[in-house]
C-alpha cells in the first residue's frame, strides 16, 4: 500500500511537467499587441510583437505605438523587465509594412533609446523612411543610409517580394507579399517557425475596389497552409463599418469587403477549413461607436465561422 502511494505519487510528480510541455507545445506563436487602433489615439496605434513560444526574440510587425503598449503589457505582467530594456532586449527588428506615421511613429520617437537592428520592409517603404523620416530635418538619421552623417544604429533591410530570409537573431524566417492600399505598395508579411506560420496584413483595400490581384494571390500562397493546419492566425484590418461609401476607403477594409475578401478565400481552401480558423482584426478607426458598428457588423457578416479575436493593447495573446 506504502509502495503504491509512493509510486503514485513520483507518476504525479514526472506528469506535472510533461502536462506543462504539452500546453506550451500546442502553441506556437506569442504576440503582444502594442497597438490596435487605426488611427487618432496616438497612444494606442498599429503595433504587434511576435515570438516564437517560449522565446522572447520577438520581432515587430509595424511600429505605430512602442512605450505605451509596452508599458501596458508590464503592467498585465506580460513582461518582468522595464519597458527600456522590452525595447533594446526582446525587439530584434521591425517590419514596416508601408511608411504612414501611423505605422511607424512610434519606431521614429523611441529611435534614440532604441538599440542596433534592422528594419525590414519593400523597397519603396525604405525609400520613404529614409527621405522623409531619418533626415536631420524631420528628425536624426538613426539608419545606416540616406543624409550624412548615418548614426547606423539601423540597418534597411529591402525585402522583395516572394523571397524567404531569415531573421536576424531570432529562429523565424519571413516572405513578403506586395498589399494595395490606394495610392501606395502596403505589405503582408509572411512568419514562420519551423512548420507553424502567422500571416500579417498591413493596410489593405480590397481587390475589386483597389483594381488589383494582389490579396487573390496572397490567398492562393496561402491556402496550402491553411489545409494543412500550419497557418495558426490571419492578422488583417477592417477599418470602417459598412456604412463608409466605396469612393472614401482610401485603400481600406469594412466588414462586407473583409468578409468578400474571405469567400475568395474560402473558395481555395473550402469551407471547412476556415471554420473556426483564427483571424485577428486590426486597425479598427475610433470613434468607439465606429468600432462598436465594425464588431457588430463582422459577427453578422461571419458565414464561415471564422474565429473572430479582436486584440488588445498588452494583452498577450498565445496561438
Ligand atoms: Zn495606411
Ligand atoms: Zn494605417
Amino acid at each position: 500500500m506504502f509502495l503504491t502511494h509512493r509510486y503514485l505519487a513520483i507518476f504525479c510528480f514526472l506528469l506535472i511537467p510533461f502536462s506543462v510541455l504539452a500546453q506550451t507545445k500546442n502553441n506556437s506563436f506569442r504576440i503582444v499587441p502594442l497597438g490596435v487602433l487605426g488611427g487618432i489615439d496616438e497612444s494606442n496605434l498599429s503595433a504587434y510583437m511576435v515570438a516564437s513560444e517560449g522565446s522572447n526574440n520577438y520581432v515587430c510587425l509595424d511600429a505605430g505605438t512602442l512605450h505605451y503598449g509596452i508599458q501596458k503589457a508590464i503592467d498585465n505582467k506580460v513582461f518582468s523587465i522595464p519597458a527600456e530594456q522590452v525595447l533594446r532586449r526582446y525587439i530584434k527588428g521591425y517590419f514596416i509594412s508601408h511608411a504612414h506615421l501611423d505605422h511607424i511613429a512610434g519606431l521614429i520617437i523611441n529611435s534614440p533609446d532604441d538599440s542596433t537592428k534592422n528594419i525590414y520592409a519593400l523597397a519603396s517603404c525604405i525609400e520613404t523612411i529614409k527621405t522623409h523620416y531619418f533626415t536631420w530635418e524631420s528628425w536624426a538619421n538613426f539608419a545606416n543610409e540616406g543624409e550624412a552623417p548615418a548614426i547606423k544604429k539601423y540597418h534597411y533591410q529591402t525585402l522583395t517580394p516572394d523571397s524567404l530570409i531569415a531573421i536576424q537573431n531570432t529562429s523565424m524566417y519571413v516572405r513578403a507579399f506586395p498589399l494595395s492600399h490606394s495610392n501606395l505598395t502596403s505589405t503582408a508579411f509572411l512568419i514562420n517557425n519551423n512548420d507553424a506560420y502567422i500571416l500579417y496584413l498591413g493596410d489593405t483595400g480590397a481587390d475589386d475596389i483597389e483594381k488589383s490581384h494582389n490579396l487573390h494571390n496572397l490567398w492562393l500562397a496561402i491556402a496550402p497552409l491553411i489545409k494543412s493546419k500550419k497557418l495558426k492566425a490571419i492578422m488583417i484590418e477592417t477599418s470602417f463599418p459598412d456604412e463608409q461609401p466605396d469612393k472614401t476607403l482610401f485603400g481600406h477594409l469594412t466588414p462586407h469587403w473583409l468578409m468578400t475578401e474571405m469567400d475568395d478565400l474560402a473558395v481555395l481552401t473550402g469551407p471547412d477549413a476556415l471554420k473556426g480558423f483564427n483571424v485577428i482584426i486590426t486597425h479598427l478607426k475610433p470613434p468607439q461607436t465606429s468600432i462598436n458598428k465594425i464588431k457588430t457588423q463582422l459577427a453578422a457578416e461571419n458565414k464561415l465561422y471564422l474565429n473572430l479575436i479582436f486584440p488588445q493593447q498588452g494583452k498577450e495573446i498565445n496561438l
